[in-house]
């Protein structure tokens, strides 16, 4: 695919589920594809992508805001959307130039991408991947890499918790999150049951997970779970 063009599933208004911007009234613009294949994905696979350039997207973007605005801001979620940096790097221009903030929801293992597109975010919604919950490797060296550079924007940070999550995990995510900016908000989000997959974690496994972060002097630590699931939204 040219830089000029991107492979997105779905542009569509609705509100934001999770984290510190929860409620907030949003266009989400979802990019296909993921560098990563986490056990809990949501994310519908196979869903078919359609080419936009960056003048066709901006456009629908307008439409959508013309139609259900105003917004508070433009979510670019996946999949992946730092897979498509050298697209985000024409297309966020225009969306700046007519008024919308931008929202970037990443997995957070990309820094050299991220480096490409980081004067033109407002906000980084980021996750820590812990090994021990997405059933994959560890990307610590890359979310520390990649926070550095989030910081210089709002940027909270988000790690999805399972019953499989080790609390050395949680450690390590909260030491590298105090190493950069204690103060950086650090949601600890419980798995939302889906398809097969069923591993929410319990109350006290939660309420352990946030003392480590609270006694570790994280101090905007919260439990958030995904509540558009609950609300029954998209
Ligand atoms: S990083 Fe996000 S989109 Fe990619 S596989 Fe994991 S949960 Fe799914």
């Amino acid at each position: 695919m040219s830089a000029s063009k991107a492979e997105i599933t779905e542009v569509f208004s609705s509100v934001q589920g999770e984290g510190i911007f929860v409620g907030a009234r949003q266009i989400f613009v979802r990019f296909k594809g993921c560098n990563m294949a986490c056990e809990f994905c949501d994310t519908p696979t196979g869903a078919a992508g359609k080419e936009y350039s960056c003048a066709v997207l901006m456009n629908e973007v307008r439409m959508i805001d013309g139609s259900n605005g105003p917004h508070h801001s433009v979510s670019l979620t996946g999949g992946e959307p730092l897979v498509y940096a050298e697209f985000l790097k024409s297309f966020l221009p225009l969306l700046k130039k007519e008024g919308f903030k931008s929202y970037l929801e990443t997995n957070g293992t990309l820094p050299d991408a991220l480096l490409d597109v980081i004067d033109l975010i407002d906000i980084v919604a980021m996750d820590f991947k812990l090994p021990s919950s997405t059933g994959g490797g560890a990307y610590w060296k890359e979310h520390l890499e990649f926070l550095k550079i989030a910081v210089r924007k709002k940027v909270f940070v988000k790690s999805v918790v399972t019953t499989d999550t080790k609390k050395e995990d949680v450690i390590e995510a909260v030491r590298l999150i105090r190493g950069v900016n204690k103060k950086i908000p650090f949601i600890i989000q419980p798995a939302t049951p889906v398809k097969t997959f069923n591993k929410r974690p319990g109350e006290n496994c939660l309420l352990e997970f946030l003392d480590i972060a609270l006694k570790n002097e994280v101090e905007n630590s919260r439990v958030i779970p995904q509540m558009h699931k609950a609300w029954g939204v998209k």
